[in-house]
């Protein structure tokens, strides 16, 4: 291997050459203290930037076994360096100098949480990080010296303050790793303790803004758990916490509008996930297999089995096996809840704000007036026990607008003013004094989950010139020619998992004779057991730095929106 010296005086030789000329720095060349893969080299200033990887031997990164001897703290460390590269790439390296991204060093973007991330590897042999650079130009020239200054200088600086113990805060280090430890932990015991989430006392739920997941900072209520609904976990690092659990079940939170509601909803939603110190919601934990429910009109919808929800169209369609490029409130609503079932749900988080309400509820004065026979619905209303009975999954409601729940409901929590009251036995009370002469319409049982036998080849990741393309932004996949509308799917946290969605479903479009047959369940089954043994690296083409893992709901429901997809 060529060392940094050679790498040194190659630049200083390319200097004024065409950029093409770039390409010799690819490969490897040996540091002081680290390795450096030049993996992939752009081809002029303005493309994708170039792509490096960097090792650092664990002799020199120094960073005690301790720190990731379990996936939850190896997770959360390489976690902590994702953003302690990006701290410290403004104050030690100069950016900007040329012509399109000339001289800028980058690493993946990252919000709040903590997430299985492929831009840092950590092993018991070496450190390694994924970082993009715009190799330096003017116009198209190569700018030599900025370049050797660039990787004899500033590239080792980063290096040696980001990626070795020594220079590391170490108390900011230890509770990044503590806490998304302790996060896991807690949810691990959520259900043994029969729970389907827990939100910590004192944690901050409210967000800065409607664009921003960071925590709200004035006029904070922190949480403040109801002591009937009090219950107090361990965690390996901190010790016990008390909060709110929610029993499995069904659950209502009602409430005045703007008392909180959704809030705790969202943050149950995000609760799938580790947070990082200071979020607000590091103690906010919800089953791993909880899936956000809405209303999604216009969805493509590809085969699914809605019949419990919905059958007697009046254009005599059969919903056993229910397809269209078109969905209705309702029917994209019963459509999200089959498939969640299918891909594993074990809790449904829905909230009215984002519901269709004739999917929702359907009271006794519309009883009256349209008949069963006329009504294609049968409102959730009526499936939510039968659910729960026959299949154990559970569902945590926001519902201020309908009483009609109280029947079905086993828990009830009020916000009031962004403190829960435990109002269940009130709830149970107007029952009583209220009887419903509303007839359920459900029936005794839940109905079939779907298994569908996806046809894998009917992904086209690739262009009609053959050509692999996979982009992704928050609100869209696009995979070859089709784009997968992620708008509305609000368990997808950051950018990074909804490209790594695209590799994903890339990866099962080019391996589909290996899946040929296989039912959905069983595919995700599959992804994720690899995900967990080896991370994205199996799915990917190359060593790209810019992914994070999803979960299989959010694979599942890109697979579900994508146009293309047909069923064998
Ligand atoms: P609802 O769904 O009950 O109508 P939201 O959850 O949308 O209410 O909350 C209304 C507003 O109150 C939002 O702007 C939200 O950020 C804010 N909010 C929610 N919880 C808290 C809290 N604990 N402390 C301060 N503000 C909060
Ligand atoms: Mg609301």
């Amino acid at each position: 291997m060529r060392d940094h010296r050679e790498l040194g005086s190659l630049l200083r030789r390319l200097n004024g050459k065409g950029y093409g000329a770039y390409r010799e720095i690819g490969g490897g060349w040996r540091f002081p203290g680290f390795l450096l893969f030049v993996d992939h080299v752009q081809g002029d200033p303005f493309a994708t930037p170039s792509r490096l990887r960097v090792r650092v031997p664990m002799e020199v990164a120094g960073i005690p076994r301790d720190f990731y001897r379990n996936r939850s703290r190896k997770i959360a460390l390489e976690d902590f360096l994702v953003r302690e590269l990006a701290r410290w790439i403004p104050r030690l390296t100069k950016g900007n100098r040329g012509s399109g991204h000339s001289g800028r060093f980058s690493v993946v973007a990252f919000g709040q949480c903590i997430l299985h991330r492929t831009a840092v590897c950590v092993t018991e042999e070496h450190v390694e990080a994924i970082l993009s650079v715009g190799l330096p130009a003017a116009g198209r020239r190569i700018l030599g010296h900025e370049a050797a200054e660039m990787f004899l200088t500033e590239l080792p600086a980063l290096v040696r303050q980001a990626l070795t113990f020594g220079s590391l805060d170490k108390a900011a280090v230890r509770e990044h790793v503590a806490c998304g430890e302790d996060a896991e932990a807690l949810r691990e015991q959520l259900g043994e303790k029969g729970l389907v989430a827990f939100v910590a006392e004192g944690a901050v739920l409210p967000r800065e803004s409607g664009v921003s997941d960071r925590p709200l900072r004035e006029g904070v209520v922190p949480f403040v758990p109801p002591p009937s609904l009090t219950v107090t976990l361990e965690r390996p690092n901190r010790g016990p916490i008390r909060g709110m659990g929610i029993p499995e079940g069904v659950t209502l939170i009602v409430g005045g509008g703007y008392h909180g509601k959704s809030t705790l909803l969202s943050a149950l939603a995000q609760g799938v996930y580790n947070h990082i110190p200071g979020d607000g919601r590091e103690y906010v934990v919800t089953r791993r297999e909880a899936v956000v429910i809405r209303a999604e009109d216009g969805r493509f919808v590809c085969g699914v089995d809605i019949s419990p929800f919905i059958d007697n169209l009046p254009n005599g369609i059969d919903t056993s096996n229910f397809s269209t490029q078109n969905a209705s409130g309702s029917t994209s609503q019963a459509a999200n809840i089959m498939e969640a079932l299918e891909a594993g749900a074990r809790v449904l988080l829905v909230d009215e704000d984002t519901s269709a309400t004739n999917f929702m509820i359907r009271d006794e004065r519309m009883q009256e007036l349209v008949a069963k026979e006329k009504e294609p619905i049968t409102p959730f209303l009526d499936k939510v026990v039968p659910l729960y009975r026959d299949y154990g999954v559970s569902s945590v409601l926001v519902m201020g607008g309908s009483g009609d729940y109280f029947e079905v409901a086993d828990t009830v929590i009020m916000m009031d003013a962004y403190r829960p009251v435990d109002v269940t036995a009130r709830a149970k009370e107007i029952v009583r004094k209220y009887p419903l002469k509303r007839r359920p319409e459900g029936g005794e049982r839940f109905g079939p989950i779907p298994r569908r036998v996806p046809d894998l080849s009917s992904i086209r990741a690739r262009t009609p010139k053959g050509k692999l393309k996979i982009r992704a932004t928050k609100m869209a996949i696009q995979l070859g020619n089709s784009v997968i509308d992620l708008s509305r799917i609000h368990q997808i946290a950051e950018v990074p998992q909804a490209r790594a969605i695209g590799y994903i479903l890339a990866y099962l479009s080019e391996n589909a004779r290996r899946f040929a047959g296989k039912p959905l369940a069983e595919i995700l089954d599959r992804v994720e057991h690899t995900l967990e043994e080896e991370g994205l690296w199996p799915f990917l083409p190359a060593r790209y730095g810019d992914l994070a893992a999803p979960r299989r709901f959010e694979i599942a429901a890109a697979l579900n929106r994508l146009r293309t997809l047909r069923l064998t």
